[in-house]
């Protein structure tokens, strides 16, 4: 279902919006990401984009004290009932479960960002205003916009009335998606998308359910289907070692790839694993579940997503990389 405002206008809820990307597509790129995601990949490193709603994200080390400032608790229809100070007086908790209303009153008035909603409702015209800003350079670069989340595909209807406005402003379009999501909404979104970028996390549906969540017979499928409507696709697999860097999951990797795909794959990116997002995840005051994980040292994994990638060149003939740092070599 399409979400409105109050005014009667169709909003997407947002957690990001990044000016001048390179990574996720070609040249320089608008990215916009979407809240609520349909997995929970062990290493997820954007916490803040899993849940479907708005979240409170509280970061004590920046509030300037209840004693110095307390907007928060002023600007709070429960004030101190709700949001707890620890004894030097910095924010340290907010009582979601106690009547909190979700408002975000707090998050709004905070002058110090201590308190900030992960999530907020955008309209099409908000952020195309911001999109359209970056023209130039996605002339001169053959860049344009991308959407990712979290799932963007969780709110397909949104994005796909996005897609079309960049296509109908003469923008080209990415969409980064699991596609652990029903086949018409993805379908829904290819009218207006040039390239889709996705993942490959493990070949095996029930190791990849251990990952992430969910089995992959779905990404699977939906894979196989984006390829069968002629789509551009950047294939990735986030290399965990210990966990999918064996040669003989990366084989079958390759061998669906290109028994399945046909010539549809402009590339396929081995990425390492970084861990990023912790302060995110202690915002949120949520575990990171890859907490006790040991990554291996750079020159180890270095070694190791090269020596797959020429697995993948040599022996399946695919367009393999390490990492996705490399310019992407495709005309949209
Ligand atoms: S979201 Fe609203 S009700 Fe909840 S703590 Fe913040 S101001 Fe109070
Ligand atoms: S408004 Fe922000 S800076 Fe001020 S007391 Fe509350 S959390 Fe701290």
């Amino acid at each position: 279902m399409l979400h409105k405002n109050a005014a009667g206008e169709p909003v997407g809820l947002i957690t990001n919006i990044q000016r001048y990307t390179i990574h996720d597509g070609p040249g320089i790129r608008t990215e916009i990401f979407f809240k609520g995601c349909t997995m929970h990949c062990l290493w997820c490193s954007n916490p803040e984009t899993i849940s479907p709603k708005r979240e409170l994200g509280i970061y004590p080390s920046k509030c300037m004290t209840e004693g110095k400032c307390s907007w928060c608790v002023r600007a709070c229809p429960r004030g101190k009932e709700l949001i707890k100070f620890d004894a030097e007086g910095l924010v340290s908790f907010i009582e979601k479960d106690g009547g909190c209303a979700d408002c975000m009153k707090c998050a709004d008035e905070c002058p110090n960002h201590a308190i900030k909603s992960w999530g907020e409702e955008k309209t099409l015209k908000e952020l195309m205003r911001v999109i359209k800003s970056d023209e130039s350079f996605y002339r001169r670069t053959g860049g344009g916009v991308t959407l990712n989340g979290g799932e963007v595909l969780l709110q397909w209807e949104f994005a796909r009335e996005l897609l079309k406005a960049c296509k109908e402003a003469g923008i080209n379009t990415c969409v980064e998606t699991a596609l652990c999501v029903p086949s018409e909404h993805m379908e829904a979104v290819y009218e207006f998308t040039d390239l889709v970028i996705t993942d490959i996390k493990h070949m095996d549906p029930e190791t990849h359910k251990k990952l992430t969540g969910r089995s992959n017979e779905l990404i699977l499928e939906n894979i196989r289907r984006t390829a069968e409507l002629g789509k551009k696709l950047v294939i990735r697999t986030p290399v965990i070692h210990g966990y999918n860097n064996d040669e003989e999951n990366i084989r079958k990797t390759g061998e669906f790839l290109r028994n399945e795909l046909g010539g549809n794959i402009v590339a396929y990116q081995l990425l390492p694993y970084r861990r990023m997002g912790t302060e995110k995840y202690e915002s949120l005051r949520t575990p990171y579940p890859f907490e006790d994980y040991k990554a291996p040292e750079r020159e180890v994994w270095e070694k190791d997503l090269l020596k797959l990638a020429d697995i993948l060149r040599t022996e399946f003939d695919l367009p393999a990389v390490a990492g996705s740092s490399g310019k992407l070599d495709v005309e949209l």
